[in-house]
């Protein structure tokens, strides 16, 4: 942490304030302490480095600040305190983590000193950023407008495998922006960007198109075409023409809409489950639908059994942690049991290791998608791979 980085604590309890003012000035940090939600926002600044944020409030909830902080795309490290039960903390961290926020540990009080001072000497050395591989970038509107004038969208596939016949089932297609200076710059730095421009529409047929043009050359010697699986946002799913638009664009492409699969974020779901008849026009014209992110949401149980998704995708989150955080083990194993109760497939995404994959497969997971197969490759280097997978993979 360099001089000029602070410490933000935001707790209405007065004895924990202090307790943490008192040792980050014994540890030679910087610290702003407040006890009201009103002043915790104007105290954040460009400096704020480490938020310490208590989960319930009087005045105004922990969860209500994680979501003002992932608005203004808040960049401090962030760690939750709360004398609730651990599992609310897991909830809220997963929360958090949605909403983009990086949230590097937490303390359930009461507790102990030794503790504190742990958290705040692990953050006297910044972390690269976890959840993100990439960090953030701030790109003028201008450079975005000017990509899409250039073209410079471009897509990486990552191969879905079957668990019961290893074989690959499709590809999920996953955007970059090949930018002439910066190079590749992933979507956690762009989806959002062209959303608030309101491109979102432009951009989902322009990746739609290339998609469906390039996964041609994924057909196997047998003829065999991988499904292709396309995110899509929410706010796409708002016009009522979008299921038409799309099976017109398959048509052009002779691309069979039953092997399109239009992945949905479990979150976005929440936000549209008034507009339940595009999810079923879809279906109607054939198209699969996939929840992806699932586990990450929390009203979604309800729902799950109105909207006509054939497959849920575990959130990698949850795969990532399932050998060391037993919630996370409980939650992919729950999300499997009722994915199949709901006859949909379940799918695992974040699949890192042989321990994880086994441990799915065990469970009655039925695909996976992570880099223990292959990270997202350009077309033509996925050609490449899904030839010499298919090789190997002979039964
Ligand atoms: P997502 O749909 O949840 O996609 C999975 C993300 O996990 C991808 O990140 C993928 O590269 C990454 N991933 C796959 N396997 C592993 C693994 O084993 N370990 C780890 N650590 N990560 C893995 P990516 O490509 O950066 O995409 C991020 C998100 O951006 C996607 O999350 C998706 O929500 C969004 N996105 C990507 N392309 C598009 C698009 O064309 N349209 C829209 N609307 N959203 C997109
Ligand atoms: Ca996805
Ligand atoms: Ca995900």
């Amino acid at each position: 942490m360099s001089s000029a980085e602070r410490i933000l604590v935001i707790d209405d309890d007065k004895v924990v304030v202090e307790i943490v003012s008192a040792l980050a000035k014994a540890m030679g940090l910087n610290c702003d302490v407040t006890r009201s939600p009103e002043s915790f926002f104007d105290l954040i600044t460009p400096e704020t480095s480490l938020i310490l944020l208590d989960l319930v409030m009087p005045e105004m909830d922990g969860i209500e600040i994680l979501r003002l902080l992932g608005e203004r795309q808040c960049k401090a490290r962030i760690v939750l305190m709360s004398g609730i039960n651990i599992r609310v903390i897991e909830t809220a961290k997963k929360l958090a983590q949605n909403l983009g926020l990086s949230v590097v540990g937490h303390l359930q009080k009461p507790f102990p000193l030794s503790q504190l001072k742990d958290i705040l000497g692990a953050n006297l050395v910044p972390e690269a950023p976890r959840a993100k591989e990439i960090p953030q970038i701030a790109i003028p509107d201008e450079q975005l407008l000017q990509a899409f004038e250039r073209n410079e969208f471009v897509i990486y596939y990552q191969p879905q495998i079957s668990m019961e016949t290893g074989r690959v089932t499709g590809v999920e297609a996953l955007s970059r922006w090949q930018h002439p200076e910066l190079g590749l710059v992933f979507p956690d730095n762009f989806i959002s960007r062209i959303e608030t421009l309101d491109l979102m529409d432009r951009f989902c047929w322009i990746t739609a198109e290339r998609a469906l043009n390039e996964v041609k050359q994924f057909v196997g010697p047998d003829g065999f075409l991988p499904r292709l699986a396309i995110n899509v946002s929410v706010s796409s799913l708002r016009d009522l023409k979008f299921p038409d638009i799309f099976m017109n664009l398959a048509k052009k492409y002779d691309f069979p809409s039953e092997r399109i699969v239009l992945e949905i974020t479990e979150s976005g779901l929440i936000e549209f489950s008034l507009a339940l008849d595009v999810l079923t026009r879809l279906r109607m014209r054939n198209f699969q639908l996939s929840i992806d992110d699932f586990g990450t949401g929390y009203s979604m149980m309800k729902q799950l059994q109105n909207v006509p998704a054939i497959e849920l995708k575990i959130d990698k989150t949850f795969v990532m942690n399932m050998h060391a955080n037993h919630s996370d083990l409980v939650m992919v194993e729950k999300i499997i049991e009722m994915g199949h109760e709901l006859d949909m497939e379940v799918i695992a995404e974040g699949v890192e290791t042989e321990d994880q994959y086994n441990a799915l497969r065990l469970r009655g997971c039925d695909g996976v998608q992570g880099y223990l197969f292959s990270r997202a490759l350009p077309p033509a280097e996925m050609v490449r791979w899904i030839d010499t997978y298919r090789a190997q993979h002979v039964r």
